[in-house]
């Protein structure tokens, strides 16, 4: 046993007291030279209202104490810069570098948005470009940078299919959605005022025409469809499943957070959606998670642009660039000023970088990747829905199952190797899903690592359940209570 507990890799240290824990009273981080002028007291130069005597528990430390402190806990955080993060649905791939040098740069990082549009012609150009950028990609005709998330971004859109509706006599009442969707697209349905209708997805995990026939009813505002869908498999009928929706008045949504499979290869538009978000944050390479700005913008074709968040950011005859705020059909403002400004720099600049041609081969990458994953692990891990996937490939627990061991616990068991977790129970239309997703930016010998990983987990299971159900063994903490951690986490340290 003891030889399994050791792993190839780890990205975790050891355990670290806390910063409080190391004081040792009258050590200080500083050593200033003596005063050559004459002391003031600090609560005179400071105010009495910003002076404090004394800091209960204030840490006395050394500074090397404090760098390796903070920099040993760094080394605890896994992201995308420490290795392969193949958690499905969530498109963690690689941040290029040149976005964050673009995105600092003078007057894109500094300029504020109460700028005079005459002062900001380069920031709303920015915008502008970003805009016909993603319209270009997704076919679509108009495009609204303003939604701070993928989620927001179906707000957005389907008050936009209600605005549209209302305006031609009825909203009406329900939305369908496939059982295969996202957790976000049922909450930004209900938030918008309708209600949800599931449909069932048929034996390939599309959606049913049939079931779809039946359910899209003069009652029925539209259907959202995420495309890939979440087992990662491209609705090979989507052109009958538009033209079924909008036989019966129904507009298409289209959840267009899994675009890492499309862009450069198919256009939305041309496949009869109406209205789509993009995540920047997982296609377009801003960062994402760690509680930074995300966004979500906004694709619409040419009869929902009157519809668009005021303002728009136009070009006028003379080629230079202003905000139409004057827009009476705009569901109005969901976002403060024009949305994350600094991700909309990011991802234009990274599409600039890679240009059509580097996109169609990130797309051809990804699924590269992902179908390489799926081909090498399929002996051991069921493959529910057995067809070649796009972007990602989503295996069950169904065998591991048989011995005890569910997804939950192979994700946890995969962090003593060194790896992020895959997405672990997620779709639910696949009994202890394994949903991965490595993304383009996975090369071959880091690939071959996780399925190694993955293989040896597998055989692991085979040999001794009870040892994989007890990992992770290399983690400071092995099994939390996750929801506790998550309800009531302890975020303050008290001194004693
Ligand atoms: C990530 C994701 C979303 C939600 O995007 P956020 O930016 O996290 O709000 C919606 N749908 C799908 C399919 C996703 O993968």
């Amino acid at each position: 046993m003891e030889n399994r507990i050791r792993y190839a890799r780890t990205h975790v240290t050891r355990n670290e007291d806390l910063i409080f824990e190391r004081t040792s009273p009258g050590k200080s981080g500083v050593a200033l030279p003596p005063l050559d002028v004459p002391s003031a007291p600090a609560n005179q130069i400071l105010g009495a209202n910003l002076y404090r005597d004394d800091v209960e528990g204030f840490p006395e430390v050394s500074e090397l104490e404090v760098l390796r402190h903070f920099t040993r806990l760094s080394t605890w955080n896994y992201g995308v810069d420490t290795g392969l993060y193949p958690l499905g649905s969530c498109t963690m791939k690689y941040n290029p570098r040149v976005n964050e040098v673009v995105a600092r740069l003078d007057g894109l990082a500094t300029d504020h948005p109460y700028t005079p549009e005459s002062l900001a012609q380069g920031c709303l150009k920015v915008l502008y470009e970003t805009a016909r950028c993603l319209a270009e990609i997704t076919g679509m005709d108009a495009v609204t940078l303003q939604p701070a998330a993928g989620a927001q971004g179906e707000l957005t859109g389907i008050l936009m299919i209600r605005a549209c509706l209302a305006e031609r006599g009825n909203p009406r009442r329900y939305m369908l959605i496939p059982d295969s969707a996202h957790g976000t697209n049922p909450a930004s349905v209900h938030t918008s005022g309708y209600e949800v209708r599931n449909i069932k997805s048929n034996a390939q995990g599309c959606v049913d025409l049939a079931e779809l026939g039946r359910a899209m009813t003069e009652d029925v505002a539209g259907l959202m469809l995420t495309n890939p869908n979440t087992l990662g498999i491209f609705e090979v009928q989507i052109r009958e499943i538009a033209d079924r929706v909008h036989a019966r008045g129904g507009l298409l949504y289209m959840d267009g957070a899994n675009m890492n499979a499309l862009v450069g290869v198919a256009r939305p538009a041309d496949f009869g959606v109406d209205v789509m978000h993009l995540n920047l944050h997982k296609t377009f390479t801003t960062p994402h998670g760690g509680g930074g700005p995300g966004s979500g913008p906004v694709a619409v074709k040419r009869f929902l642009e009157p519809y668009l968040p005021a303002p728009v950011v136009e070009q006028t005859p003379d080629g230079r660039y202003r905000l139409d705020s004057d827009r009476p059909k705009s569901i109005g403002r969901v976002r403060a000023f024009y949305g994350n400004f600094g991700m909309a720099v990011r991802a234009l600049a990274y599409i600039l970088a890679n240009g059509p041609e580097g996109l169609r081969q990130t797309t051809e990458d990804a699924v590269l990747n992902a179908n390489y994953i799926m081909t090498r692990l399929r002996d051991v891990y069921e493959l529910p829905y057995d067809q070649p996937c796009l972007h990602e490939c989503v295996f069950s627990d169904r065998r591991q199952a048989a011995r005890g061991v569910r997804t939950m616990d192979i994700a946890k068991r995969l962090i003593d190797y060194g790896f992020h977790p895959y997405t672990a129970a997620f779709p639910l239309i696949v009994s202890g899903a394994l949903m991965i997703e490595p993304t383009e930016s996975a090369g071959k010998a880091e690939l071959d690592a996780f399925i190694e990983a993955m293989r040896a987990i597998a055989a692991e299971i085979d040999e001794d359940p009870q040892f994989v159900l007890k990992a992770p063994y290399s983690t400071r903490v092995s099994r939390l209570d996750e929801a506790t951690a998550a309800r009531t986490p302890i975020l303050r340290w008290k001194p004693q």
